[in-house]
């Protein structure tokens, strides 16, 4: 290409991507996004957050029809699943969410190259030939590296995406299995585990450490082994997977006690693999132009998305952190300014977690453990939804909030949600730690009520001083 050459070239086009190309873009940068799926939005939109959320929806549906109509008075006969149905609404909610970013980059004019980038110098990315198509060569001033993450494997647990499935197998099953093991109780585990239990699947969970959801508060994380021990998932703590092996009728898997104490072995129809992600590199020739990466190869970078080599930047899952998709959109926008010479920052303090199960899972800002680490003087106020005016009449009352703040300041530090609506009701609480509010300051915010985040209120005021309704 005799072309000018670019101000940005993007290498992926997921969360970090995209945004980092529309940033781009708005700030009058010529833009390239490179990306080798043919359909942009990368893990997320294709294999990840949207999929994931469309079945969770579905079979959420399916339970509450099952489960909880009756409760309201509402009678039918018992409910059956079309799994081709439900997958087949699951596939247009993608194909739409991704034509939706084919329209940005267009109303953007970023040019979107659909193949395989590789950096070949700091100021190039060549494109491999695919079917039909000429290598392509880019030159560009910048090159932001935005190549996501992809499965971890586990070691003698060999994935076909059909008896031993990944989280993108277990997006596609064509059957409900009758017996399900899920390895790793976080957040993929949790959320596939729920979908197949809900739809019809006796789901075992696997899990290595002694807690579901290591690295969130205690508190929450035993609410949360509790809610879905009582919807029926069956967990394995302190459990390690040794070994899998394939039959005609499903997969036997070999497992003993972290302790080593005792040995067993378990029979299912399909085993899910969800022990993390790790960062994807490979193809992007980083060894070649001399780009670090860490000892676990994530691409290394300093505070402002920059790796050793000037020129070129990176973001998003590839750079660690929280591997989640919002974190990514941040990153994609700060790093674009920074290469447009604006400011930007993140304050990583303030990046919500949500699980998208059924009661949510959402938390923000330290953990309580995290706090007696850090010798931090911390006050805890609690609410119940079950003393919640909405959830009652919603028929919604497990979990609870719980509001952790300053001793002496009143600062709020962090805020975990177990609860309907978790996911939406955190933002309040991301919106408060950005402007460093303290807990009275949430709790003098009036609250529509009746409402759910009426809970958050009561928790402030508990935090505060003490909570009014219970
Ligand atoms: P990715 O989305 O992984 O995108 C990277 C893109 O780069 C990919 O499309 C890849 O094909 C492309 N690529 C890689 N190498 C090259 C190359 N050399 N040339 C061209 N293209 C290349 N996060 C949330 O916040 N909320 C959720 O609800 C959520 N649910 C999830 C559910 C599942 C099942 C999974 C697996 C993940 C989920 N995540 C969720 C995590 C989220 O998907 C990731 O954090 C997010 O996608 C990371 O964005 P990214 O832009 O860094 O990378
Ligand atoms: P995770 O890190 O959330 O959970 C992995 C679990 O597997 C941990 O509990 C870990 O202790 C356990 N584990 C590790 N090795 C094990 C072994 N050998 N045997 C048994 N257990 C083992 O990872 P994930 O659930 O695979 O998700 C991957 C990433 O995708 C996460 O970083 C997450 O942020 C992201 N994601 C986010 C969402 C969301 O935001 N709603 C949804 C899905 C995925």
């Amino acid at each position: 290409m005799a072309e000018e050459p670019f101000d940005v070239v993007v290498i992926g086009a997921g969360p970090g991507g995209y945004v980092a190309a529309i940033r781009a873009a708005q700030l009058g940068l010529k833009t390239a996004l490179v990306e080798k799926r043919e359909t942009l939005g990368g893990t997320c939109l294709n294999v990840g957050c949207i999929p994931s959320k469309a079945l969770l929806q579905s079979s959420h549906l399916f339970e509450e029809a099952n489960h909880t109509f009756a409760d309201h008075g509402i009678k039918s006969g018992k409910m059956t699943v079309d799994v081709a149905a439900m997958m087949k609404r699951k596939d247009s909610v993608v194909g739409d969410t991704v034509k939706g970013i084919d329209f940005l980059m267009n109303k953007n004019k970023i040019t979107v190259v659909t193949g395989t980038g590789t950096i070949t110098a700091a100021d190039e990315v060549s494109v491999a030939a695919g079917k039909g198509k000429k290598k392509q060569v880019l030159k560009t001033e910048n090159i932001i590296i935005a190549s996501g993450s992809d499965v971890a494997p586990l070691p003698g647990v060999d994935i076909d995406e059909k008896q031993i499935v990944s989280s993108t197998g277990a997006l596609t099953l064509s059957k409900v299995p009758k017996t399900m093991v899920v390895i790793g109780a976080g957040v993929i585990g949790l959320e596939m585990g729920s979908v197949w239990r809900r739809l019809g699947a006796k789901v075992t969970v696997v899990e290595f450490l002694d807690c579901v959801f290591p690295g969130m508060d205690g508190e929450i994380s035993k609410q949360a082994q509790r809610i879905f021990g009582k919807q029926g998932i069956e967990f394995k703590l302190s459990t390690k997977v040794t070994g899998a092996k394939k039959t005609k009728d499903g997969v036997t898997l070999s497992m003993e006690s972290v302790d080593g104490k005792s040995k067993e072995t378990m029979q299912a129809d399909v085993v899910l693999v969800a022990i993390g992600r790790r960062p994807y590199i490979e193809g992007l020739g980083l060894d070649k132009v001399g780009v670090e990466v860490t000892d676990r190869g994530f691409v290394k970078v300093d505070g402002d998305y920059q790796t050793n080599v000037p020129g070129i930047f990176a973001i998003g899952d590839t750079i660690g952190g929280a591997m989640l998709a919002h974190k990514a959109e941040e990153e994609g926008y700060v790093c674009a300014e920074l290469i447009a010479g604006q400011s930007g920052h993140i304050d990583y303090n303030a990046i919500p977690g949500v699980v998208y199960t059924w009661p949510e899972v959402a938390g923000v800002g330290k953990t309580e453990e995290q706090l007696k680490e850090d010798g931090v003087e911390y006050k805890v106020g609690k609410f119940p939804f079950s003393a919640n005016a909405r959830a009652r009449a919603n028929n919604d009352t497990d979990g609870f909030v719980k509001i952790l703040s300053d001793k002496t300041t009143d600062r709020i530090l962090g805020v975990h949600i177990i609860g309907p609506e978790a996911g939406d009701l955190i933002q309040e609480a991301v919106v408060a730690m950005e402007f460093g509010a303290s807990a009275e300051d949430l709790a003098r915010t009036s609250h529509g009520h009746p409402g759910l985040s009426e809970a958050v209120k009561e928790a402030a005021l508990g935090a505060y001083d003490k909570a009014l309704h219970i």
